[in-house]
C-alpha cells in the first residue's frame, strides 16, 4: 500500500486529493485558495471526513505545498511523507506532443512551457505546482496528465481548421480539445459497464460544467470533440461563447473601440449563459429567473439547448450510430431541467426521450440510466472523476 497525490494547480489555487493505491481509497482532499494573498484559504478533510479550514497568508505555491504536507502529518492522515510514492498533475495543454500521460522530466517540462501561449492561464501555474512539489518531495516521481491527450486520436480532417497549412505547421494552430481525462474516464465506464465491452462501440460523452465539451468516441477513441484550439470553442458555456462566426471578433473590435484583448476576455468571461441572461453563469440562478418570467434568462436557456442539440445531432451523424449518450460534470450530473431542454430539442428527429422520474432523481453524484425505454439512444448519467484517472496514470507511469 502506498499513497499517490493528484494535483490540480492553478494560478492562485492548488487542489489536491490523496489516494491509497492500488485500492483507490480517498484518504483526504482539499484546496489552497488565494495563493499570493495574506488571507489565503486552506482547507482539508480529516480522517473523519470533517473539513478543516484556515485563513492564513499563503505567499506562493511552495508555501501551499508545505501547508499540505504539514497538515497530512499533523492530522495523522499519513505517518511519514515517505508514504507518498507519486504525484500526478493535471496539465491543461499538451499540444501535439502528448497522446498519453508522461513522466515529468526536463523534456516534459520544456514542452509544457513551450505551450504556455496556448494555455496562458493554466500551463504556467501547472509548472509552478510541479516545481513546488519537486522541492518538497525531491525523491518522488511526478507525472503529467494532459487534458488534451485523449483527443489526440482525432484525424487531420477533424483537428485542422479550414485555414492555410502553414498556420498548423509553423504555429501548431489546430483543435486540441479539453476535458480529455474526464471523457476518457466516462468512456471507459460506459463501454465496460453499460455496453459490456461489445465490439464497435459508438458513444457521445458530454462533460457539461461551467466549461463544457462533447466528444464523439468510436471504439474508445475520440473521433471529434467540441472545444477547439482553446476551451473557448464548442457549445455555449457558463461564461464562454463557444463557436461563433469568427468575424464577430473583428467587427466588435473595429466598431466598439475596445481592444482585441478586451473583447477576447469578454468572450471568455462575460459571454455564454451569463452574457445572454445577464443574470448569472450558474444554471440554477438562470433556471429560477426563467421560471419567474425573465425573458433574457429564457432566451439564454433556449440558445444553450439549441447549440447543444446541434452538436449532439452532428456528432450522431458523424458516428453513423450512437449506442449511448453520457451526461456528466456540474450541469450534466445535476441539472435535470437542462437535460430535459436539450432532449426536447432532439426528440422529433433523433427520437431521444427521458424517463421523467429517473431524470429528476439522478442528481448529486448518482449514476444511472435516465432515458425512457423507447428512447432511440439510451442516456446515462455518470459522475466524472478526473482525480482518480490522474492517480491511476501516476501509478502506471511510475511502474509502482
Ligand atoms: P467547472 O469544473 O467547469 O468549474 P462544474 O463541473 O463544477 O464546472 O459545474 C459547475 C456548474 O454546474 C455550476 O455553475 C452550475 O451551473 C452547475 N450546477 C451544479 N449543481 C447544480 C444543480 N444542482 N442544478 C443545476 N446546475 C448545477
Amino acid at each position: 500500500m502506498y499513497k499517490i497525490m493528484s494535483v490540480n494547480a492553478g494560478s492562485s489555487s492548488m487542489k489536491f486529493k490523496l489516494y491509497e493505491m492500488p485500492e483507490e481509497k480517498v484518504l483526504t482532499a482539499g484546496i489552497c485558495e488565494r495563493i499570493g494573498h495574506d488571507d489565503g484559504i486552506f482547507s482539508i478533510t480529516d480522517n473523519e471526513g470533517k473539513k478543516i479550514k484556515k485563513i492564513l497568508p499563503i505567499k506562493d505555491h511552495a508555501v501551499a505545498v508545505k501547508l499540505i504536507m504539514d497538515a497530512l502529518i499533523s492530522n495523522h492522515i499519513i505517518d511519514s511523507l515517505e508514504e507518498i510514492k507519486g504525484v500526478g498533475h493535471r496539465i491543461v495543454q499538451g499540444g501535439p506532443y502528448f497522446s498519453d500521460s508522461a513522466l515529468f522530466n526536463k523534456d516534459t517540462e520544456q514542452k509544457i512551457e513551450s505551450l504556455i501561449p496556448l494555455a496562458p492561464l493554466h500551463n504556467g501555474p501547472h509548472l509552478i505546482g510541479y516545481r513546488a512539489f519537486k522541492k518538497a518531495l525531491p525523491e518522488v516521481g511526478q507525472v503529467a496528465v494532459f487534458d488534451t491527450a485523449f483527443h489526440q486520436t482525432m484525424a487531420p480532417e477533424d483537428y485542422l481548421f479550414p485555414i492555410a497549412p502553414e498556420y498548423y505547421e509553423k504555429y501548431k494552430c489546430r483543435r486540441y480539445g479539453a476535458h480529455g481525462t474526464s471523457h476518457k474516464y466516462l468512456s471507459e465506464i460506459a463501454i465496460k459497464k453499460y455496453l459490456k465491452n461489445k465490439k464497435d462501440t459508438r458513444i457521445i460523452t458530454c462533460h457539461i460544467g461551467s466549461g463544457a465539451s462533447l466528444a464523439a468516441i468510436k471504439d474508445g477513441k475520440v473521433v471529434l470533440t467540441s472545444m477547439g484550439l482553446t476551451p473557448l470553442g464548442g457549445i455555449m458555456m457558463g461564461t464562454r461563447t463557444g463557436d461563433m462566426d469568427p468575424s464577430v471578433f473583428n467587427y466588435l473590435v473595429s466598431s466598439t473601440g475596445k481592444s482585441a484583448e478586451e473583447i477576447f476576455q469578454e468572450f471568455n468571461k462575460q459571454s455564454g449563459l451569463l452574457g445572454v441572461s445577464q443574470v448569472s453563469n450558474d444554471t440554477r440562478d438562470i433556471e429560477n429567473a426563467a421560471h419567474e418570467g425573465n425573458k433574457q434568462a429564457q432566451l439564454a436557456i433556449k440558445m444553450w439547448s439549441l447549440k447543444f442539440s446541434q452538436f449532439l445531432s452532428a456528432y450522431a451523424c458523424r458516428l453513423g450510430r450512437v449506442d449511448l449518450i453520457v451526461w456528466s460534470a456540474g450541469i450534466g450530473e445535476n441539472a435535470s431541467y437542462y437535460r430535459q431542454c436539450v432532449v426536447d430539442e432532439c426528440s422529433e428527429y433523433m427520437g431521444l426521450k427521458l424517463d421523467h422520474q429517473k431524470n429528476i432523481e439522478t442528481i448529486r453524484g448518482k449514476e444511472g440510466i435516465i432515458s425512457s425505454k423507447d428512447s432511440t439512444i439510451p442516456m446515462v448519467v455518470i459522475p466524472t472523476d478526473e482525480e482518480i484517472m490522474i492517480a491511476r496514470d501516476t501509478v502506471r507511469l511510475l511502474k509502482l
